[in-house]
């Protein structure tokens, strides 16, 4: 995707060094800065980029963030704050479709203290915000990081590896099991079985047993009414403290 990071007016090189990083992880290359504040090729800067230096190095300058966005088909600014006079920030997630389908959209993100002005966000379509918690001012490469991650590697549904769950009529025999075992115990009576059962169904039920794993769970009962029968079977005087 040919999407564009603009800085508008940063101040701090190692944070237009980590946005570069943080860029170059995500797979987007195209750094763009609007009057920044600081020498953007200062040695903090570099530093910060690490394996980003020729993204960093190949960053263009821009007087005004209209310059920035003139070759633009779509501009998403973000802010950490909620602006009363401007539309609410979106989840970067539901914007993912409107962005992918873009030819050249770019990502405005603003000064570290005061973030976009409201003349900035004019200048975008829409507006993204991060869910945090209390404290919503993110480092702006961390921003940077963030916001690229959702649009360029965020999947749809990352798709569990393929896995097989067990059938229902597996996970019934092994309850059936369970509940035999219980009572065999003396973990459950014939009146609270049914309760309890539900209990440890709505637990099990969760981990989407694959047939083998129902299977491993039905060996570790069998042993169980093998132990108590042998038990049973030798007198041993433990069996009969059975509650
Ligand atoms: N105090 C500023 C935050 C500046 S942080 C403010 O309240 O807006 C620098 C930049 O990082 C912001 O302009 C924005 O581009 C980005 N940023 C920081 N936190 C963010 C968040 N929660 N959601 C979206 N962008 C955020």
């Amino acid at each position: 995707m040919n999407l564009a990071v603009v800085l508008v007016s940063p101040k701090t090189p190692g944070n237009i060094g980590s946005a570069a990083r943080a860029m170059l992880n995500m797979g987007a290359r195209d750094l763009r800065l609007v009057a920044p504040r600081c020498d953007h090729l200062d040695s903090q800067s570099v530093a910060m980029a690490v394996h980003a230096e020729d993204l960093l190095r190949s960053a263009r300058v821009y007087p005004t963030l209209r310059d920035a966005l003139a070759d633009r088909d779509l501009s998403v600014g973000t802010s950490a704050r909620v602006r009363a006079d401007l539309p609410p920030g979106r989840h970067p997630a539901t914007l993912r479709p409107l962005v992918r389908a873009a030819a050249a959209p770019a990502l405005v993100f603003g000064p570290e203290e005061t973030g976009l002005i409201n003349s900035d966000l004019e200048q975008c379509q829409v507006t993204v915000r991060i869910p945090t918690g209390d404290y919503a001012s993110l480092n702006l490469a961390q921003a940077v990081l963030l916001v690229c991650y959702e649009f360029l590697q965020g999947g749809d549904e990352v798709t569990a590896a393929e896995r097989k769950t067990a059938t229902r009529e597996d996970m019934e025999a092994m309850y059936g099991h369970l509940r035999e075992t219980m009572q065999l115990i003396g973990y459950t009576d014939a009146v609270r079985a049914r309760h309890t059962l539900r209990l440890w169904r709505a637990m099990l039920d969760r981990a989407l047993m694959s047939p083998a794993e129902s299977r491993l769970f039905r060996g570790f009962l069998r042993q169980v009414k093998w132990k108590v029968d042998s038990a049973a079977r030798a007198g041993d005087p433990a069996d009969a403290e059975q509650p």
